[in-house]
């Protein structure tokens, strides 16, 4: 058993101290106090407060070291862009947004990202060594291998640009990047339903998009297109034009962008503004967006059997008038042996899914045990 895992022992609270660690894993004491001193010495993890302990010398317990390393995440929308500075118990030590349209292309919005980033680190006085993971989410189809976006309607421009390469430039971390729908799935997951093992996200924005997962992990699918619900043909015959081309997509009835072209709005934000300021055909018109875009979730439900299904995006901001909607179709279409167990939800992290749950990806990774034996080799090479 190496360092890496044993540190996913401290993590997980299976083991509190050296004692425990020797009697969980079978191990000899000089073993797990090899392990363990190289897990301190590299400040993965620092000794705090004392075990109870029948007699003699009370054990010091072994915790995560949180604070000494920090990550970077950047959380993109079609209209917005978010930066934080997180330690790695995903709590924020600063942050920043801005209102940028991500259609722009990638060239001002990543050198934006750049800046913000360093802003954070300037104003908390962290210098960038400390950074041990950059990530970023957006609202495309992210290919995992490369890290580069393929094939994204709201994001021209954006198509296998060297995304990582750019943020990363100047830190010795690496990048991971990650669709918007999928890390905002991790991240509602991570910090209310850890107890369900399938939670299903809709994300309704400027479009639509989901995220699922299973056991605590993303679920991506064969061609990373797992979650890609928006553009699922509702009739052949219809004639409505979705931002894909195609006519007749579920986003082309209930994206943001849809409903507000039909009450003559430019964005997903105005719809929220006006129905927050109680306009009737406003509500209505997301009540029924809620109710198509559930047609099509009563399907997926009905596949996943998830234990909650959560709204996230703008949409989920009309004072439940859309979440109404999804839930009127879902359990009309379901079965009640499906649904009898499902909560139907708006997101509870609200703006901040984004950066949390990147957060929460990068730091899965950091501290993931070949990332960790990895890092510990180079420290100290065998
Ligand atoms: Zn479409």
């Amino acid at each position: 058993m190496t360092a890496g895992q044993i540190l996913q022992l401290i993590r997980t609270g299976s083991c509190r101290t050296r004692k425990e660690l020797i009697e969980f894993t079978g191990l000899s004491r000089s073993t797990i106090t090899e392990r363990v001193d190289r897990l301190l010495d590299a400040g993965y993890i620092h000794e705090s407060g004392v075990a109870s302990s029948a007699g003699g010398r009370p054990p010091s317990v072994l915790d995560i070291d949180a604070t000494g390393r920090l990550v970077l995440v950047a959380d993109l929308g079609a209209a917005h862009a978010h930066v934080a500075l997180m330690d790695l118990a995903a709590r924020t030590l600063a942050e920043e947004s801005t209102a940028i349209r991500i259609e722009l292309g990638p060239d001002p919005i990543l050198s934006w990202v750049r800046q913000a980033f360093q802003r954070l680190l300037d104003r908390t006085g962290h210098p960038r060594e400390q950074v041990c993971g950059i990530g970023l989410d957006l609202p495309g189809t992210v290919d995992q291998k490369t890290g580069r976006v393929v094939r994204s309607f709201l994001m021209p421009g954006w198509d296998e640009h060297p995304i990582g390469e750019i943020v990363g430039a100047g830190f010795e971390a690496p990048i991971l990047v990650e669709n918007d729908a999928k890390a905002m799935a991790l991240g509602e997951w991570w910090s209310h339903w850890r107890e369900t093992p399938s939670l299903l996200l809709i994300k309704v924005s400027t479009g639509i998009g989901a995220g699922i997962v299973i056991d605590g992990r993303i679920y991506r699918g064969v061609e990373e297109a797992a979650g890609n619900i928006g553009h699922v043909r509702l009739r052949e015959t219809d004639d409505r034009v979705c931002t894909c081309g195609s006519r007749g997509c579920v986003a082309s009835h209930s994206s943001g962008l849809a409903v507000a072209a039909d009450l003559g709005l430019a964005s997903s934000r105005d719809v929220v503004h006006m129905v927050q300021a109680g306009d009737p055909e406003a509500i209505a018109r997301t009540q029924e967006a809620g109710r198509t875009l559930g047609i099509v979730l009563a399907t997926a439900v009905s596949l996943l059997n998830p234990g909650v299904l959560v709204l996230a995006g703008d949409m989920a901001e009309t004072r439940e008038h859309y979440l109404t909607g999804i839930r009127e179709s879902v359990y009309r279409r379901s079965l009640p042996y499906t649904t009898r167990n499902l909560d139907i939800v708006t997101a509870s992290l609200g703006e901040r899914a984004g950066v949390v749950g990147t957060a929460v990806i990068v730091i899965e990774h950091v501290l993931s045990p070949a990332t960790v034996d990895a890092a510990l080799e180079v420290a100290e090479p065998a």
